[in-house]
């Protein structure tokens, strides 16, 4: 059974702790979970259980603003690949693939969120289909007040990447690194941190390289480096390393530290939550940016 919330005060004395409506969320913090991370990517539906009590136990403690998002990994990408949904909307015999990828992804939500409320955190769950739409591949609207109006009130908003529709295109695939930069730009979040797999960006992929290379930081000077090294073929339906990059990139250009970094590694996340130094990849904020993120932030 869930633990009951030993702490529950007054109505009047809780409504006073709520969070105000601005400030407090300058020190917001967006964690991505990568679904290479939390999840068995060789095989379908299968969830990384130790991987995600070591994640929920790193963040036991943590008490500032936090989003939370998880990739789909083996719950999202064979749906999406098989049935090409990926490419858009052509066929009615794909809405039946779109139905099974967001019960999947929403059978791993649960497995998180259960994880969390097991340690006393207090997750409430948004799915970005029903708050983000697309045009053309791009986003076109975005809801975002009930997730500020979540924070404000001290819970911890549960994401994921999904499928959302595309006004054009019928449907398109919302990565949860692209959910993590936007939202982190809109919300004017002062760091998202990328979990995945792999320490960090390599010079070439390390699985398939095991003498590449660890780029520890990226600046406006050596970006091309990482672009670069994460250019290769990815076969994920949401862009595997270069789209990691490319969101890390968009948010440092406007302000945003971003890091890319290893949730295996055991207490990386904590430290990393800490403002430890972790082996990882940090992309340093441009200089002169952070006047112009408050205009990226509507833009976004
Ligand atoms: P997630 O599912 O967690 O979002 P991905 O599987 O999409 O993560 O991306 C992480 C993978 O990217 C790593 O497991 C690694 O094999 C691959 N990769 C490709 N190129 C690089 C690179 N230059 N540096 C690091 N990892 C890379």
């Amino acid at each position: 059974m869930l633990p009951s919330n030993h702490h529950r005060s007054h109505p009047e004395a809780a409504k006073s702790k709520l969070r105000p409506e601005c400030g407090e969320l300058d020190q917001l913090t967006i964690l991505k979970l990568g679904g290479s991370a939390i999840t068995d990517k060789a095989r379908e539906c299968t969830p990384d259980i130790p991987a995600i009590q070591r994640i929920a136990d790193q963040l036991r403690a943590y008490d500032l603003p936090l989003i939370l998002i998880h990739g789909g990994g083996s719950y999202a990408h064979p749906f999406v690949t098989r049935s090409s949904i990926d490419r858009g909307l052509r066929d009615r015999s794909q809405l039946r693939s779109v139905a099974e990828t967001e019960f999947y992804l929403s059978q791993l939500t649960r497995i998180i969120y259960a994880s969390l409320l097991l340690r006393n955190k207090l997750p409430v769950p948004f799915h970005p289909m029903s708050f983000v739409t697309f045009d053309e591949g791009k986003v076109k609207r975005v809801l975002l007040d009930p997730i500020r109006k979540a924070l404000q009130a001290g819970l911890l908003p549960l994401l994921h990447g999904d499928l959302v529709f595309d006004e054009s295109q019928g449907i398109g695939v919302l990565s949860g690194d692209l959910l993590a930069s936007l939202i982190g730009l809109r919300l004017g979040a002062s760091r998202v941190l990328l979990g995945c797999d792999v320490d960090g960006v390599y010079s070439e992929n390390p699985k398939t390289f095991p003498n590449a290379t660890l780029i520890p930081e990226v600046t406006s000077e050596n970006f091309h480096l990482v672009l670069d090294a994460s250019r290769g073929p990815s076969g994920d339906a949401t862009g595997g390393m270069g789209e990691k990059v490319r969101q890390a990139l968009r948010l440092a250009k406007n302000g945003c530290e971003c890091y890319i970094f290893n949730l295996r590694e055991k207490y990386a996340l904590a430290r990393l939550l800490e403002r430890d130094k972790i082996k990882g990849t940090r992309f340093v904020p441009w200089t002169n940016s952070r006047k112009s993120s408050r205009r990226s932030r509507r833009q976004a």
